[in-house]
């Protein structure tokens, strides 16, 4: 429902970003008669519309198109009268009952947020990475990597994700190899003993930049770097590249709002999915100890509208009564 109030429109529950995490949400709430209003900043279905090809979403036995997934749970929560606004949401003050957000439209008031803004993959910057993206080159093993049963991969990166994710890749690669820019991993020893057992199907490159993804016949084909130790161009033939170079959340426009972050910048939340700020939730990839997939982004976005009709009711575990009554 949308109310105005000393001339404020002020919605029940505004969710910022329109990725599977917030539609999951969108579907739960607007069927409840939780008016819900939804803004979205790109691309509608998030990270998922973008994706070519999901294969792990359970459902669809033969997988599914990522923008054919997206336009189904964005046509199944404007069945229940979401409305989805296209624009950015600037940032977010708390005020006591009401929630006041600037967005590209001006400001609007709440009574309830969710924050399901996800997070990019950070990207190394080369050419061929952009042109190549998602046909050759990628940023998600455990959505991508089956596609390379039996194929040559390189990974680029030298923490945790690159190392965990490399000995993943063997399960579907005939041989990995790592490009390291420094002189050794960043990754802790535990990973790295790990990564030991599957020397056989991994090379390690140490001191190794990463400086064009070369594709021929819309495929590609090979990995240029330079060895900083000679100066001399080395090549990597490949018939894909994983970058694991970090992710950075979407939570910029969250400065001075009081909700908390952790020390890589994705939202804290407490069992309830709600922020350190009352009557702000958060869901999907954005939030801190997310799994990064379709599947958990839903069913936390269904999670959260639950909570949400649990704390609009009345109910939520940081009510003040005095606030509602
Ligand atoms: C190439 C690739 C392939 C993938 N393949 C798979 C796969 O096969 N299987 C799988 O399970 N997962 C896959 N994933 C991961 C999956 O896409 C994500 O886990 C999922 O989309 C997360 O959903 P989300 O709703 O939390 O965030 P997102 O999908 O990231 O959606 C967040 C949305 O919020 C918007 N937004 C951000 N800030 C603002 C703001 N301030 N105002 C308004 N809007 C804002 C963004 O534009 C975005 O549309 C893949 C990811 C990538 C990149």
């Amino acid at each position: 429902m949308e109310e105005k109030t000393e001339e404020k429109k002020v919605h029940d529950l505004v969710i910022v970003g329109a990725g599977p995490a917030a539609l999951s949400a969108a579907i739960y709430t607007s069927r409840e008669d939780i008016g819900t209003t939804l803004y979205e900043k790109g691309a509608i279905g998030g990270l998922a519309a973008v994706t070519d090809w999901v294969d792990n979403y359970p459902g669809f036995a033969e997988g599914i198109e990522g923008l054919k997934l997206s336009d189904a749970m964005r046509a199944q929560a404007e069945r229940f009268g979401a409305k989805i606004e296209l624009g950015e949401v600037m940032s977010i003050v708390g005020e006591q009952k009401l929630k006041k957000l600037a967005t590209t439209d001006g400001d609007i008031y709440a009574k309830a947020v969710l924050i399901a803004t996800g997070s990019e993959y950070r990207k190394i910057g080369v050419p061929g990475e952009v042109e190549y993206y998602a046909r050759g080159v990628h940023y998600c093993a455990t959505c991508d990597g089956a596609f390379y049963r039996d194929k040559k991969l390189v990974v680029v990166g030298g923490g945790n994700s690159a190392v965990q994710e490399s000995i993943f890749l063997t399960r579907f690669a005939n041989h990995i190899d790592i490009l390291v820019r420094g002189e050794q991993f960043r990754a802790s020893d535990v990973l790295q003993h790990e990564l030991e057992k599957h020397k056989d199907k991994i090379t390690v490159h140490f001191n190794t930049t990463t400086d064009e993804i070369v594709g021929q016949d819309n495929k590609v084909i090979k990995v240029v770097g330079t060895d900083k130790t000679t100066g001399q161009k080395v090549e990597f033939p490949t018939d894909g590249v994983f970058v694991f170079v970090g992710l950075d959340p979407n939570t910029k426009f969250l400065a001075g709002s009081g909700v908390e972050l952790d020390e890589r910048n994705f939202i804290k939340s407490d069992d309830k999915l709600m922020t350190a700020v009352t009557g702000v939730f958060v869901a999907g990839d954005v939030r801190s100890g997310a799994t990064l997939q379709i599947a958990s982004a839903v069913g936390e976005g269904a999670t959260a509208a639950l909570m949400i009709r649990e704390y609009l009711e009345g109910h939520g575990p940081h009510m003040e009564p005095a606030l509602y009554g």
